[in-house]
């Protein structure tokens, strides 16, 4: 956006270098702070471009203080959910959203419950990463790491993700590293393709969820219809083979549905020999949602199945669980401890 107000009044171009170090590094909170612009520069820059697309609506905080779920809606009314973890080691991640609402419906996820309403501009998607970097800045801090995990499928929106990775990667911008950023993905096989050929390499990580075909077509109905479960698993094949990198597995433990050792067992033969890291979730209730989450127990048995068998293995930390910011829970009427 920046650029084409350059272009616009023939703008040298460290003009453009000033205003991206106090725009995306410094953070500064509004335009007027843009002090390396003289006023009347800054004066045309607020008459011409909005400085955030997004309107604040509010913060939920979780209990221990380490995730914030923050509640934006756009300019034309729609509702959307960013989430900050910031961790002890240092890392502080956002969870952005590239949709408000999604059309995908997993029956599982309270965003699915919601719609879908439209997908998200770039600008809209690195808002939310930016009101983070606002409220991290000034404690010396700054957002390290980047997962479109949040509402919405990334490979409906494609075009949308690739421009705001554009911005996230940009050493001028906010300088996070490829290797830093994760895609989320349901499985859009020919989208996933296009993607990664036009060499973009962030992590990935798919959400799988079930360990046949049948199993997930019950809980996913629309992807697995779409691209089956031995499809997604010939894309996992290709990605390996090109890149010789690791696919996380996101798989969502619900009670009774999916977290049996049966179901543990042949997650491993599907995944067995691969390049392959599973990340095992315990679902999170949402009232709209009849599941309940598995046992401590439960998930425990079924990532030493997974172990035994020689496949890495994680019980991810549901971090905001509390404020309805964890994973599948964002939806803008589940904020619990506000
Ligand atoms: S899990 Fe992802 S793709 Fe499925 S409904 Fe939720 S946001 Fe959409």
């Amino acid at each position: 956006m920046i650029e084409h107000f350059a272009n616009t009044h023939n703008l040298p171009k460290y003009k453009i270098d000033q205003f991206n170090n106090q725009y995306y590094k410094q953070a500064i909170p509004s335009f007027d702070k843009l002090s390396t612009w003289s006023k009347e520069l800054r004066e045309l820059l607020k008459q011409e471009v909005e400085f955030s697309t997004l309107t604040h609506i509010k913060d939920n905080h979780s209990s221990d203080g380490k995730t914030i779920k923050t509640e934006f809606k756009t300019k034309d009314g729609f509702d959307i959910e960013a989430v900050l973890m910031q961790y002890s080691d240092g890392r502080n991640s956002v969870c952005v959203s590239c949709m408000s609402g999604c059309p995908v419906g997993c029956s599982f996820c309270a965003t699915g419950k919601m719609g879908f309403h439209r997908n998200l501009t770039y600008r809209e998607i690195v808002d939310q990463i930016l009101h983070f970097q606002r409220m991290l800045v000034p404690k010396g801090r700054r957002v390290t790491n980047l997962v479109y995990m949040g509402m919405g499928e990334p490979m409906l929106n494609l075009t949308n993700i690739e421009k705001s990775i554009d911005i996230v990667n940009n050493m001028d911008k906010l300088s996070i590293g490829i290797r830093h950023v994760t895609i989320s993905t349901v499985g859009y096989v020919p989208q996933l393709k296009e993607f990664f050929s036009k060499g973009y390499i962030p992590r990935l990580a798919i959400s799988l969820h079930a360990p046949n075909q049948k199993l997930r077509a019950s809980i996913m109905s629309t992807i697995s219809k779409l691209y089956p479960l031995e499809q997604l698993m010939e894309f996992a094949t290709w990605y390996e083979d090109t890149y010789n990198k690791r696919i996380t597995y996101e798989y969502t433990l619900i009670k009774g549905i999916n977290d049996q050792p049966e179901h543990a067992i042949e997650l491993s033969q599907l995944l067995y020999k691969r390049l392959a890291f599973v990340n095992l979730i315990k679902f999170n209730t949402y009232k709209d949602i009849d599941y309940e989450a598995s046992s401590n127990n439960t998930v425990d048995r079924f990532r030493k199945v997974l172990e035994n068998r020689g496949i890495n293995t994680t019980t991810r930390r549901s971090m905001g669980s509390d404020i309805g910011g964890a994973c599948g829970q964002l939806h803008p009427t589940n904020s619990s401890n506000t």
